[in-house]
């Protein structure tokens, strides 16, 4: 279905250290494809803070954001965000950043477990069975500290390890087994009124599904989630603006009339049709 608020609310620029393109060319690139509104949202991992020095590329995303919306006003809604990796790991330098910059959007995420690598470095061969139960159940047990936490405004990639236990390495682990952790997740996003982002990465990936699936936005639904935002997840400009409307399509399946922008931390609800 064609979609006339078709809005990119996870997108990377080259501030990201695997981002490869300009927010001004992301702009123009947007508006070649008739998207309303896009949100970058560049990484800044708050358990590697200071040692990898993303205070500085904080700085340099938010402002090089600030300077593109300037030239686009009035022909697209561009929203100064950033992504907030652990920052359950780090609360006090987390709580400082997001007062430290006007971002319209906090974005919030875990990629890794306490002292662990990215799940995106995951091997197969250390992947028995066991491992990934125990890995699943205490990456839950941080998404729920985060949505707890309460102080993004958006749950980003709900059950990102599934893009690469599931679609890099084929395991295939039986989600129910984490179906109180995933509603013990929504409740709090739910009461901290925060966004579930139906991410559309997954669709272009191995995995071939959002993250999360529709089950899980289904749930955030019937269990009284009104926010929901949708996100390519971007670090390249032939990504942008991809999977939007299957995202847009799965959010009204799944009892969304709308779905969520934000501007100055303040949920805007766009309808979807
Ligand atoms: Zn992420
Ligand atoms: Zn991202």
């Amino acid at each position: 279905m064609p979609y006339k608020n078709l809005m990119d609310l996870h997108v990377h620029t080259d501030n990201s250290f695997d981002g490869k393109h300009s927010a001004i060319f992301l702009c123009e690139t947007a508006m070649e494809q008739g998207l309303r509104a896009v949100a970058f949202t560049d990484h800044v991992e708050m358990d590697f803070y200071r040692q990898n020095q993303f205070d500085r590329t904080a700085k340099q995303s938010f402002f090089e954001v600030v300077k593109a919306r300037s030239a686009f006003r009035g022909q697209l809604i561009v929203c100064a965000g950033v992504e907030l990796g652990e920052p359950t790991y780090n609360l006090e330098e987390a709580e400082n950043l997001v007062q430290r910059y006007s971002y319209d959007v906090v974005v919030g995420s875990i990629h890794n477990l306490r002292g662990k690598e990215d799940f995106y470095c995951l091997r197969k061969d250390r992947l028995p069975g066991g491992e990934i139960r125990a890995m699943l159940c205490a990456y839950f047990d941080e998404m729920l500290l985060l949505a707890r936490w309460g102080k993004c405004d958006v749950l980003a990639h709900l059950t990102y390890p599934l893009r690469y236990i599931v679609g890099e390495h084929g395991f295939a682990p039986d989600t129910a087994h984490y179906a109180e952790q995933i509603d013990a997740i929504l409740e709090a996003a739910v009461k901290n009124r925060l966004a579930l982002e139906i991410n559309t990465s997954g669709l272009r990936q191995s995995l071939g599904k959002t993250v999360p699936e529709e089950s899980i936005v289904r749930r955030f639904h019937e269990l009284g989630g009104r926010y929901v935002t949708v996100g390519s997840d971007a670090h390249y400009a032939h990504d942008l603006g991809a999977g939007l409307a299957a995202g847009m399509d799965m959010a009204l399946r799944c009892g969304f009339t709308h779905v969520t922008l934000y501007q100055g931390r303040e949920p805007v609800q766009v309808e979807i049709c």
